[in-house]
């Protein structure tokens, strides 16, 4: 078993981290013990720990998820994310999707069952699983919905992000986080209204190319010319030595 802080993705070791075990709905936590992280911390299974970061770094938040355990009776593989996850682009093969509507909140969960009775072919077939997932994760799209990132748009000014402004401002995490929210909002709308074609990003580039060889020119000239000047100077008067 491993320990995974849910949001700064952190791992840790099982005897990493001395602090007390608290509950809540989704079971048994740690509080992250680093300064700047509110994050709780989860024992994740082994064998899908890669893949349950892999999914939470591409803005698939998962609530729960268990890798399956062998010699139990009617066990399965399965990860469920929170409400906050709408949809998934591609299943993994073989696994199938749910719904679950608790309180209002409806959660969606993939889950695959081993097909064998046998304890050691349920095994090799819950490691399968377990690498089924983590490729599947790798190759999925970015959910850029629930991503706190700041989209930079190479065309446009760079805007400072809110997290940084956070930590060197005074800013409240939650207030940084609306605003960050807000901006890869906005920022998502002018790329898509600009975009007309998969074009945009090679003109975008040859841009940066063309700005790059104009910089490099101007500084070929400053440096002639600074070669120059100090011709100049070397006609300066040398001074006594005596
Ligand atoms: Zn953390
Ligand atoms: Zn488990």
């Amino acid at each position: 078993m491993g320990k995974l802080c849910m949001y700064c993705m952190e791992e840790y070791r099982n005897d990493d981290i001395m602090v007390p075990y608290k509950i809540n709905e989704v079971g048994v936590y740690q509080d992250c013990p680093k300064r700047t992280c509110d994050g709780k911390i989860y024992t994740i299974d082994d064998s899908i720990i890669s893949t349950i970061t892999i999914l939470n770094s591409k803005g698939y938040h998962t609530y729960s998820s268990c890798a399956g355990h062998h010699l139990e009776h009617s066990t399965e593989c399965y990860i469920e994310f929170t409400n906050e996850v709408k949809s998934i682009p591609v299943l993994p093969v073989g696994f199938k999707l749910r719904k679950k509507t608790i309180e209002g909140k409806t959660r969606l969960a993939i889950y695959c069952k081993p097909n064998s009775e046998d304890p050691i072919d349920q095994f090799t077939e819950l490691l399968d699983f377990a690498q089924i997932l983590y490729e599947w994760a790798i190759e999925l799209d970015f959910n850029f919905s629930g991503l706190n990132i700041a989209v930079i748009d190479l065309g446009s000014e760079y805007i400072f992000s809110p997290l940084v402004e956070s930590a060197f401002l005074n800013v409240g995490k939650t207030d940084a986080k609306e605003k960050m929210e807000k901006q890869n909002k906005e920022k998502l709308k002018h790329t898509s209204n600009k975009s007309n074609g998969p074009d945009t990003g090679e003109i975008r580039l040859k841009e940066v190319t063309k700005a790059k060889r104009k910089r490099c020119n101007s500084s070929a000239i400053a440096k002639s010319e600074s070669k120059k000047e100090s011709k100049n100077k070397s006609g300066y008067p040398k001074k006594n030595k005596d």
